[in-house]
This record gives C-alpha cells, structure tokens and sequence, in this order.
C-alpha cells in the first residue's frame, strides 16, 4: 500500500481523536490545529518530491545497476532546438529519453519520429503541460495524457509506457489516471535547474559531481544554453567512461505497450 493511503487514515484517527478529546476539554486546540497544519505541510511537500513515493510509486534512479550506465531524459520538446540535442547525441553515441508534450509532437511529428528511428526513447509529458495539472480532476488528467498518447501514437507509432508529471507533482488524481491507463511514472535523481539557473557553469556543476551509477538526469530540449550544457555533459561523461542509455533500459522496464 502507498504511504498516502495508510498516513491519510492516520491522521483521520488522530483528527477525530483529538477532537472529541479537545470536545471534553482534555486538550487545548492549538494541538488538534497543530496536527491539521502538519498532515497540509506533509500533502503538500510530498506532492512536489516524487521521490518520497507518497502517492504513486516512481522510479527515479536505479541503484542496483553495476556498470558505469546513467539516463540523460529531456522533457518539454520536441522544439526547434532538439535537433541539435539529437545531433549531438548521435555525435557521442548516447542515448537518451524524451519527455513530450502533445502539442509539441504535433507541431514537430517529424523530431519525434527521429527520436524514435535513431533509438531513443519517447514517452508522455501530457498534452499541454498545464500550470494547473497539480488541480485538475482525474478526468481531465486522464484526457491530458491520452491526448498526447495519440499523438505520440500518430507520429511514431509507439504506445507510451512512461509518464513523467509537469512540474514532477504527483497528487490522488494523477496517481489514479497512471493506475487506469497503466503507465509507470517516472521520475529523476539528479534536476539540473537548466530552465532556472542562466550559468552554464552552474549547470554543469550542479550535474557533474552528483553522476552515479544508475542516476537520471532531468534535462529540457527547449533553449540552446541546454544544448551548450549537453555538449560540455557529453565529453564529461565519455571521460569518466560513462555511457547514457534510454531510461527504460536504465530501469529494467517497458518504454512502449505491445
Ligand atoms: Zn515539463
């Protein structure tokens, strides 16, 4: 059972505890508030830390894996700038994952098919990417991943098996549209900040000392400073001898449904 469900009984038992103890003036109310504030604090912070596997198991890394093997996952293309990432991945002879947003795919079918022929991985970041995904009700989650299903679909040919959340924010909602359309959600160890941070240098060094066997790396194909940090990533990582590989071989898992 996921953390959510067992913890979320928890506090319903201590709510009510507490309140028919504080009812009989047993306890002042600063305590029963105090647990109330601490179950929103724990909601919330856990939706935003995939890791914690709070409300959906998510895989983030794998530990176990012995070779010198790591996944590079680039979310939010396909955009004018994925060929470029694309060529320079071809370049080094890497392999990498790519999560898509619906709209993308549909403005630029032919980058995504390239991701696919050259043998990288393809998989659902949504439809739209709405700053709202954190609030929608199941059904809408639901169309905003089959939207994009089909449209990954229409230009590759490949049913998706992997999902990654907007934002990595995970909830009750997007927990049970990953459970009915049967997608494995997939996270990262290592956020390079290449949509916040402007120093390429930063980048780097926020990425560079933190690579370990079997770490994903969250990278965005949407500016060319991205693409600049890649190039400086991927002579790094064939110095220290490490290889990238589509994130479904990293983790020992299905990219497509058959
Ligand atoms: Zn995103």
């Amino acid at each position: 059972m996921l953390k959510h469900s067992y913890i979320k009984w928890i506090f319903i038992v201590l709510i009510f505890g507490g309140f028919v103890t504080w009812f009989f003036d047993k306890i002042p109310l600063y305590v029963l508030i105090s647990v109330l504030i601490f179950w929103l604090i724990l909601t919330v912070w856990a939706s935003f830390d995939m890791r914690m596997n709070y409300f959906v198991k998510t895989h983030s890394s794998n530990t176990k894996v012995n070779r010198n093997v790591i996944a590079l996952t680039f979310d939010d293309g396909p955009t004018e700038i994925t060929p470029e990432i694309l060529n320079l991945l071809e370049k080094f002879n890497q392999k990498a994952t790519f999560f898509c947003i619906g709209k993308q795919v549909e403005k630029y079918p032919e980058i995504a098919k390239r991701m696919v022929n050259e043998g990288h991985t393809i998989a659902n970041h949504t439809w739209s990417h709405t700053n709202k995904m954190g609030f929608l009700p199941e059904k809408d989650v639901v169309n905003e991943i089959v939207s994009n299903q089909k449209t990954i679909k229409k230009a590759t040919g490949k049913e998706c098996h992997l999902f990654r959340p907007p934002f990595g924010v995970t909830n009750p909602n997007i927990a049970k549209a990953c459970n009915k359309l049967n997608l494995l959600v997939i996270g990262w160890n290592i956020r390079s900040l290449d949509t916040v941070i402007s120093s390429k240098t930063k980048i780097l060094n926020r990425i560079i000392p933190r690579i370990k066997k079997g770490s994903v790396i969250l990278l965005h194909d949407t500016s060319q400073k991205t693409a600049d940090v890649l190039e400086q990533l991927l002579i790094d990582l064939k110095e220290k001898e490490f290889q990238s590989v589509p994130v479904d071989e990293l983790l020992q898992i299905k990219a497509y449904k058959e």
